[in-house]
């Protein structure tokens, strides 16, 4: 079969036509992909930058982590999916012994282990999977939004983490990529006063506008925005950096209020400085931070918002490309896209 594989340890990728067909083994599932979505991991995975190293993959192994598909087989011992089911996928694969596992903080397993890294992963026509990470799709919800799931449940998982900070509140968000969009998006929908997006591109910013965002430059004061629209409550009531742009932090944290909370959701490429003695002691703001989805509070979640109708993603994804044009997918990354999707059922 089709699938784009990482074939070594350096920079590029292949796409190969001779791929051996997956079957399902015992505990496993076999599916037909429908769609998987690109990240920035997956340019960082190209591009074999350190983060992408300190993931200690072994290539060869087929790339994608966030897809989604219907079940062609089901190996011995299966119970919780059936042939024909639409499914989306956990990129997190964890090992349900160590002691976050056992304390219910699967997200912070101590061994995790993620698809398209550690194993076959959904940039290919079919794959296996372990039962335990598919998750059926409600009936209303197609198969399109299945693939951008695993990366909505990271913004989900960040308003889960600021303890619902939204509601009525002012939201700052800062970095306009699908995760801190959908991140406005859930604000938004649960009824935040002022949901206000800091990003450079162009296309985003309209794209954050489009939902109803208030979208200013970081190159404009930020910080004077946010204590305007505060007046005397001395600053926003929650901040969510989902950039992983280095020195962004202290500008947040000047224009949060005193008590405010912080979730940080991209990883910095180095060490981010801040000033504990001004804003963590004096200011007494929360820093919280989140790595991927709470198992599975998160996707329990994502999928009632999707279910009832309060949530809609499809406006998110921009491009639709064959498996052979993956280069591309990942080219366009960089540029003026939302959500790009391979497709395997596209030539
Ligand atoms: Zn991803
Ligand atoms: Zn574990």
């Amino acid at each position: 079969m089709k699938a784009v594989i990482k074939p070594s340890q350096t920079r590029g990728i292949e796409v190969r036509k001779d791929w051996a067909e997956p079957t399902a083994g015992p505990g496993e599932v076999l599916l037909d992909i429908a769609a998987a979505s690109l990240c920035g991991t997956d340019r960082e995975l190209y591009e074999w930058t350190p983060s992408a190293q300190a993931f200690n993959l072994r290539p060869p192994v087929v790339l994608g982590h966030e897809g989604s598909g219907t079940v062609l087989a089901v190996g011995e011992g299966v119970t919780s999916v059936a042939v024909g089911d639409r499914v989306a996928l956990e990129s997190h694969l964890v090992c349900n012994a160590c002691y976050p596992c056992r304390t219910g903080s699967a997200h912070t397993c101590e061994r995790t282990r993620i698809l398209g890294m550690h194993i076959d992963g959904v940039f290919a026509e079919r794959v296996t999977v372990p039962e335990g990470i598919c998750v059926r799709l409600p009936d209303n919800v197609s198969l399109e939004t299945g693939a951008l799931l695993e990366s909505a449940g990271v913004a989900m998982h960040a308003i889960q983490r600021s303890g619902y900070a939204v509601a009525g509140q002012s939201v700052l968000v800062n970095g306009c990529g699908p995760v801190g969009l959908v991140t406005a998006q859930i604000a938004l929908a649960m009824g935040a006063a002022h949901v206000v997006a800091v990003e450079p591109n162009p296309f985003r910013r309209k794209q954050a506008e489009s939902i109803g965002a208030t979208v200013i430059d970081p190159h404009g004061d930020v910080v004077s925005h946010c204590m305007d629209l505060a007046g005397a409550r001395g600053g926003f009531d929650v901040a969510f950096e989902v950039s992983g742009v280095r020195g962004v932090l202290p500008t947040l944290l000047d224009a949060l209020r005193r008590e405010a909370t912080l979730v940080t959701v991209g990883h910095p490429s180095e060490p981010a400085p801040i000033n504990i003695a001004a804003h963590v002691n004096k200011k007494g703001i929360t820093l919280r931070g989140i790595f991927g989805r709470r198992l599975w509070d998160t996707w329990e979640q994502l999928l009632l918002l999707l279910e009832s109708g309060r949530l809609e993603l499809d406006w998110l994804v921009t491009h639709r490309l064959p498996l052979d044009d993956a280069d591309e997918a990942i080219e366009l990354l960089t540029g003026d896209a939302g959500k790009v999707l391979l497709v395997p059922s596209l030539r």
